[in-house]
């Protein structure tokens, strides 16, 4: 491919999905083409969408929730990007594809757009075209979803790359309130109880999950503190889903507050760009690429072809 014949974030925004696909294209098949990388520079500055993350254990609603959601929103008159993670993916090259295809919406709307992309073999954080993609569609859509199986710190963790998690828990199992109560799970921004069909035992998992977080709420409540919010969702009764979602649109609010999502975005960023030299260089290249501060504001991808540019000149050299 050529820098002719990429397309431009104007191009990209203004196009529909058709534009999106070509833009998406143009990341996986030609990640480090100078206009690639204008594009997701441009695509970084102009960022509109709220990201949000939907995980949990596979079996506990998550892809049911989604369609929900992406329903709710639509009514709202509000448009959706959605990435769904696929972790069978690689090794299996797509075995579970088929399966995420369950996300059920309306190929007509041109306010939907969906997208599975593999997991890939990255520990930490989601794979650097994953991050790209998300990139892309925030700045085209009003809310993104990325939804990721996982159960806390897995190598599908959305946390580097979102601004609201919410963490889905099934009734009945005690698997994740244990990964809680241990502190291997980093506290979501909400924790949603699937399934509240199931009465009794989502009321129950409900009340566990309240008194797994109090002590550690307990310990970190100040001002700068996020309050966790636990939730009941039936996703098949479509009760909850509302709620669900004026619940991240507080959060995202709550964001919104003084520099609460310059700085987070900005750290995911820096971040990024880490992983990104890493990526490419190894450790070694990391050390010899010195500090890696990006300035208020500044493209991660643009920062990754300078220092890329800089590396190769000295290892050339
Ligand atoms: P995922 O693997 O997390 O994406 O879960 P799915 O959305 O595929 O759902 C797993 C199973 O739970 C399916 O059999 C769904 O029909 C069922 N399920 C999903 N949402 C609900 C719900 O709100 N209530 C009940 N009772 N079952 C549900």
């Amino acid at each position: 491919m050529k820098d002719s014949d990429a397309i431009t974030c104007d191009e990209m925004i203004a196009g529909g999905k058709a534009a999106l696909s070509r833009a998406l294209a143009q990341i996986e098949s030609a990640p480090d083409l100078v206009s690639t990388l204008a594009l997701l520079s441009e695509a970084y500055a102009r960022a509109k969408g709220h990201v949000v993350g939907v995980t949990g254990p596979p079996g506990v609603g998550k892809s049911t929730l989604l369609s929900a959601m992406i329903r709710m929103l639509r009514q709202k008159e509000r448009t959706v990007g959605v990435i769904a993670v696929d972790p069978s993916s690689k090794v299996t090259r797509g075995a579970l594809l088929g399966d995420r295809i369950r996300l059920q919406t309306d190929p007509e709307d041109p306010g939907i757009y969906v997208r599975s992309m593999a997991a890939r073999d990255r520990l930490g954080g989601l794979a650097e075209i994953t991050v790209a993609a998300m990139v892309l569609m925030r700045a085209v859509y009003d809310v993104v979803l990325i939804e990721t199986v996982g159960v806390g710190q897995s190598e599908t963790d959305v946390r580097g790359a979102t601004d609201t998690v919410i963490f889905c828990v099934q009734p009945g199992s005690g698997d994740s309130l244990q990964f809680l109560k241990a502190g291997i799970v980093e506290i979501p921004d909400i924790m949603v109880v699937t399934k509240s069909d199931m009465e009794q035992q989502a009321r129950q998992a409900r009340a566990d999950i309240k008194s797994a977080i109090r002590v550690t709420e307990a310990a970190e409540a100040s001002a700068f503190h996020w309050p966790v919010k636990v939730l009941s969702v039936s996703a098949a009764r479509g009760e909850g889903v509302e709620a669900l979602i004026e619940a991240a649109d507080s959060h995202m609010a709550w964001l919104g507050q003084g520099n609460r999502l310059t700085q987070k975005r900005r750290s995911q960023a820096q971040e990024w760009l880490v992983d990104g030299v890493r990526e490419r260089f190894g450790r070694e290249g990391l050390k010899h690429a010195g500090p890696l501060e990006l300035g208020p504001g500044e493209s991660p991808f643009g920062a990754l072809a300078e220092v890329s540019r800089k590396l190769q000149a000295s290892y050339k050299a």
